[in-house]
């Protein structure tokens, strides 16, 4: 009698465990559709009926639901800042544009000594207008992830060496010396964006560097990383500005002599972080400084 209790007892516990398997399987499968369909963006309360859902996966649904909103809201609010930008950008071309005409158009008249500095104000003030309006809109594209960078393997001396060549005729002008030194080395980088990022760290070598000093620069890779380096013996940045060079619109408090919108390092460094890089500074006032934009070697690191 005893003996018949105990395999009943047993009996009972067995299909209880089995029960509560069943169920956990299932409830573990449920979740796991709707973290899929969360996934691949395409998540729906009403694909789940919450009268047969316990209350972890109630609470998950609402959860999951929640995000997918906010995710289509974040969506819609990208499409409208390209709408935006790409607004902005074309109706201010032909302004500035015409800006530029005139001025150069009024610089060949018969003017005084002081209306020919005038409209040589004008026609710098709005290249200035230009060149900013181009920064902020390649930034916000950037930043928004209208624009995105394909990174590909590849060997980083052609492109350096191409960007190198721009700014030889303005460092010479300058008398100032532009060396390209060791250039061979290999990352996964964007040929057309990277270009970039090299040609703003060399325009503010050239920039802030007086005649007669040098700017010098060369490629080194490490196991992870290859590093552009562009080195100058410039007025150099003191520490404390260091880490604020790369925010937009920053310009150091003894910059204001020279020509500048103060977003050429935030583009850089915008553009080395879109393809798993970063951009360092190692700079002494008075000896000169040296930028480097650090690229992944192989896809693993991005
Ligand atoms: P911009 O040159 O247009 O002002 P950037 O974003 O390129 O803007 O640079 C930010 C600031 O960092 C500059 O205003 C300048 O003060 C400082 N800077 C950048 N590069 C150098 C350099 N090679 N030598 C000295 N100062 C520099």
């Amino acid at each position: 009698m005893i003996g018949l209790m105990v395999a009943a007892a047993l009996l009972l516990a067995a299909a209880v465990v089995a029960v509560d398997r069943y169920r956990t399987a299932r409830i573990m499968a449920r979740l796991d559709r709707m973290v899929t369909q969360a996934m691949d963006g395409d998540f729906t309360e009403s694909d789940f009926d919450e009268t047969r859902l316990s209350a972890l996966e109630t609470r998950m649904a609402r959860y999951l639901a929640a995000s997918a909103l906010s995710a289509r809201n974040l969506r819609q609010q990208k499409e409208q800042i390209a709408a935006l930008i790409s607004d902005i950008s074309h109706q201010t071309k032909t302004p500035v544009a015409n800006l530029r005409l005139y001025a150069q158009l009024l610089a060949e008249q018969p003017l005084s000594p002081q209306g020919r500095d005038c409209a040589a104000a004008i026609d710098a003030q709005s290249e200035k207008l230009e060149t900013l309006i181009q920064a902020l809109v390649k930034s916000s594209r950037l930043e928004t992830g209208i624009l995105t960078l394909h990174p590909v393997a590849g060997d980083l001396a052609p492109m350096v060496e191409r960007a190198a060549a721009q700014y030889g005729p303005r460092a010479g002008e300058k008398g100032v010396t532009l060396t390209v030194a060791e250039t061979a080395g290999d990352a996964v980088f964007d040929a057309k964006w990277t270009e970039e990022a090299v040609c703003n760290l060399l325009d503010n070598a050239v920039k802030y560097t007086p005649p007669g000093g040098t700017v010098t620069v060369s490629v080194r890779s490490y196991e992870l990383f290859s590093a552009i380096c562009v080195r100058d013996t410039g007025p150099g940045i003191p520490e404390a500005e260091q880490s604020k060079i790369f925010g937009r619109f920053y310009r150091c408090p003894g910059a204001w002599q020279t020509e500048g919108v103060g977003v050429g390092l935030y583009l850089t460094r915008q553009i080395a972080q879109g393809q798993g890089g970063y951009v360092k500074v190692d700079s002494t006032p008075g000896v000169g400084s040296a930028f480097f934009l650090y690229l992944p070697r192989n896809d693993r690191e991005r």
